[in-house]
């Protein structure tokens, strides 16, 4: 079985980077991709245990891009590692930007009378720490009644305690992957904002060379929809169940919500021969 889509605790799934290694040989997984937010740390850290498991890693990573003005998860999958040095030092920035706007987030949020610190948005969002760890932290102090209202009061781009990150936009994102020698692939498409079939050509123009087809948001209906799409626009197809354990109960490795997920074999096969 082949997922090439999944999450450690180094960004936001509940599993150690070998705890995820030793599910997916329990789920049957042969081909196992880490696509974690924005790093690779998770990636570094299964190679070993993963190589003492015979199972096969795929490094990859789910960046958070903007397009029109709304957020877009894209994946990269790196099977050579041509220029990835290059890549990861970019990724590494992004991270930077991201401690460091945490900091002036906390530090807005005290402004506006809360007792909070980065220190503690970080205990729980580690790497991948963010406003909706500063939201749980709101919430568990009681300084909002629930996780909505911190965001809609405080934290949404539009509230008060907004604090500004620079974020890539896709086609960065897309270009740096493929100057890297990856593979850029659209992720869960039905989450895309907007109508995708009328974004393909732009998709296509940004250099964006696969779609994730697969995925354990996908019913049929959509599964073949976006195989048509990336077949149309001469397009790879990836796809994988989008696992962080705990985080999101009821998906599991490799196969998805009750088996909803079925990643064909000869698929990795055919992404290792255009790289
Ligand atoms: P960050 O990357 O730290 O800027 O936080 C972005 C994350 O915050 C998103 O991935 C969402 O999970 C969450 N988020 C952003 N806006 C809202 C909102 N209005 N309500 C709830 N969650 C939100
Ligand atoms: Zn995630
Ligand atoms: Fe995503
Ligand atoms: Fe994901």
């Amino acid at each position: 079985m082949i997922d090439l889509h999944s999450h450690t605790n180094e960004s936001d799934g509940s599993c150690y980077p070998a705890e995820l290694v030793e599910e997916a040989v329990r789920a049957g997984v042969t081909t196992l991709g880490i696509t974690d937010h924005d790093t690779f740390a998770g990636y570094d850290q299964a190679l070993g245990a993963a190589g003492s498991a015979g199972l096969q890693l795929v490094c990859g990573i789910e960046l958070s891009t903007k397009l029109h003005g709304h957020s877009v998860h894209l994946l990269g999958y790196f099977f050579g590692s041509n220029g990835l040095a290059q890549f990861r030092d970019w990724v590494l920035e992004l991270q930077a930007a991201r401690r460091e706007r945490n900091v002036r987030l906390a530090a807005r949020l005290r402004e506006l009378g809360f007792d909070i610190t980065v220190e503690e948005a970080e205990a729980r969002g580690r790497g991948m720490t963010g406003r909706p760890h500063f939201a749980q932290i709101m919430v568990e102090k009681g300084y909002v009644g629930g996780f909505r209202e911190a965001f809609n009061e405080y934290l949404d781009e539009s509230a008060k305690g907004y604090v500004y990150r620079r974020e890539p936009q896709l086609a960065e994102g897309v270009e740096r992957i493929r100057n890297a020698g990856g593979i850029a692939s659209l992720a869960h498409p039905i989450r895309v904002n907007g109508d995708v079939t009328a974004l393909m050509p732009e998709l296509r123009d940004a250099g964006m060379n696969a779609i994730e087809a697969y995925h354990s948001d996908h019913d049929a209906k959509h599964t073949r929809m976006y195989l048509d799409l990336a077949k149309r626009y001469g397009m790879l197809v990836t796809g994988g169940s989008d696992y962080h354990g705990e985080v999101k109960p009821g998906v599991k490795l490799g196969s998805g919500y009750d088996g909803n997920l079925h990643v064909p074999e000869d698929l990795v096969e055919r992404l290792r021969g255009q790289t």
